[in-house]
């Protein structure tokens, strides 16, 4: 972010716009919405320029401006079209040091001006730092549909009773209660009576909040998927947004834990393979006592919780606690690998099951059922499989697995970073090595990408 977007106090301070065409224009009309001083600066003017400075909504000085004007300014615009005066005025507003923008360039401005949805006092900025003035507009057109004419008045009067409101307690009951008014009470008292009705309907949806019994607390149990925020569940977003606590697993990615709400607790709770992590009895305790003191918290795992994120003991410590708990699905890693090879986990007449493994457990590398895996044509999701491929790989060679048998690694699925790198059991842990893996890694035992791009290697001899 280039632009870190602010909200200025501008009531009653003094801004210049230097130009009289259609660019001053512009800024001038937007400015007009604010409670800026503002003077425009032009020998020769036009005439709706003229009409606002004679409607009182801005002072026209009828020439150029001059360094002596900056005086006390908070904000220069150097809209004249004109790319000597523009850079003389830049020139001028940087030497004595108030912020300007020169309008349409990016490069010589210090600010730029971003489309503005205006709810007064709910004011929605959008930029794209230059990118993409077009993108910008069609955000705003949605805004300006989406964003109802009455949210203005809703929230100009919830204004003046935010003092009020603390007769609540801070955190989830008050923000209940401001949720109930801008999307039920509110709304419907502005429908009924117009502004006038706000201030009764507030008064009487506190009293009600005021006598409703304290906020039970609750687990919920969120799969987080594979990494990409989209492949997010509708339920999963809701109850991020939702929670007053976040306990996450070391893969969640930043893109999902931003959607919590910004005063939520986030909590990483990260397991890291064979490195020192939070102790599971740790965990569970976190997610008792936190519910215990009333607040929704989402335990966010990667993937699907239900899948290798040891669910049942902490759905078991909740139960234990007396704490309600539900859990969201999510997107597992195998099926985000399969989608990202284009290849189906299950086939008429190949397979029809599929084992989801792991590479190792808590005694060390798992067992398996190798020989029932070894038979042609079966299909395996190997999660943690990166330490253990030789062990993997060895085992399903013992137990007769064809030396060829298609496998895929896929690392950071659905991710920016996604790599999927085509192998053959024979050689499974030399490229697991040599791919030098650094995001998760999910190994597709049976599987061959249909990419073209992933073409199988060639074969080689191998030494049993
Ligand atoms: N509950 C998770 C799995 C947790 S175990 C799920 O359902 O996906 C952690 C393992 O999952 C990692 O070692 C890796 O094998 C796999 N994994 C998780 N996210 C992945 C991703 N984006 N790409 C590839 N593998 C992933």
């Amino acid at each position: 972010m280039k632009h870190f977007p602010i909200f200025l106090d501008v009531e009653g301070r003094d801004i210049a716009v230097s130009g009289g065409d259609e660019a001053a224009l512009a800024k001038l009309r937007l400015l007009a919405k604010s409670d800026a001083r503002l003077t425009a600066y032009s020998a020769a003017p036009g005439a709706d320029i003229r009409d606002l400075a004679a409607c009182g909504r801005l002072t026209l000085v009828p020439r150029a401006i001059e360094a002596s004007d900056l005086a006390g300014k908070v904000l220069v615009y150097a809209a004249n079209e004109d790319a000597n005066e523009d850079r003389r005025v830049v020139t001028l507003a940087r030497e004595a040091g108030v912020l300007v923008n020169h309008v349409d360039n990016l490069e010589t401005s210090d600010f730029i001006t971003p489309a503005v949805v205006d709810r007064d006092p709910v004011v929605v900025a959008i930029g794209t730092e230059g990118a993409a003035p077009v993108l910008a507009r069609a955000i705003k057109a949605e805004l300006e549909e989406s964003l109802p004419p009455a949210l203005g008045p809703l929230a100009r009067v919830a204004k003046g009773f935010r003092q009020m409101a603390k007769a609540l307690p801070f955190g989830r009951r008050r923000r209940t209660f401001w949720s109930d008014y801008y999307s039920r009470v509110g709304p419907r008292a502005f429908d009924q009576d117009g502004e006038a009705a706000l201030p009764g309907a507030l008064e009487q949806l506190l009293a009600e909040h005021l006598d409703a019994s304290p906020e039970i607390g609750s687990v919920t149990f969120v799969g987080a998927g594979p990494g990409d925020p989209d492949l997010l569940t509708l339920k999963a977003r809701r109850a991020l947004h939702d929670a007053d606590v976040v306990i996450h697993d070391r893969l969640v990615t930043p893109g999902i834990l931003d959607l919590a709400r910004r005063e939520a607790l986030i909590v990483n709770a990260g397991k890291r393979g064979f490195a020192p992590s939070t102790p599971q009895a740790e965990i569970n305790a976190m997610l008792v006592r936190h519910a215990s003191e009333g607040r929704h918290v989402v335990r966010l795992k990667s993937g699907d919780a239900t899948v290798f994120g040891r669910l049942d003991e902490e759905v078991d410590a909740c139960a234990a606690a007396g704490v309600s708990c539900s859990v969201i699905p999510g997107i597992t890693a195998a099926s985000a690998a399969a989608a990202g090879i284009g290849r189906s986990l299950t086939r008429r007449q190949r397979n029809s099951s599929v084992q989801l493994i792991t590479g190792h457990d808590v005694e060390g590398y798992a067992e398996h059922d190798w020989r029932a895996l070894a038979r042609p044509g079966e299909v395996a999701a190997i999660y943690m499989g990166k330490k253990s491929a030789r062990f993997i790989q060895g085992r399903l060679m013992m137990h007769g697995a064809a030396p060829d048998t298609p496998v895929t690694i896929v690392e950071s699925a659905t991710r920016a970073d996604q790599r999927v790198i085509a192998s053959e059991l024979a050689c499974l842990s030399e490229d697991v090595a040599r791919a030098d893996l650094a995001g998760p890694a999910l190994v597709l035992y049976g599987l061959a990408p249909r990419e073209a791009e992933a073409v199988a290697r060639p074969k080689r001899e191998i030494a049993l």
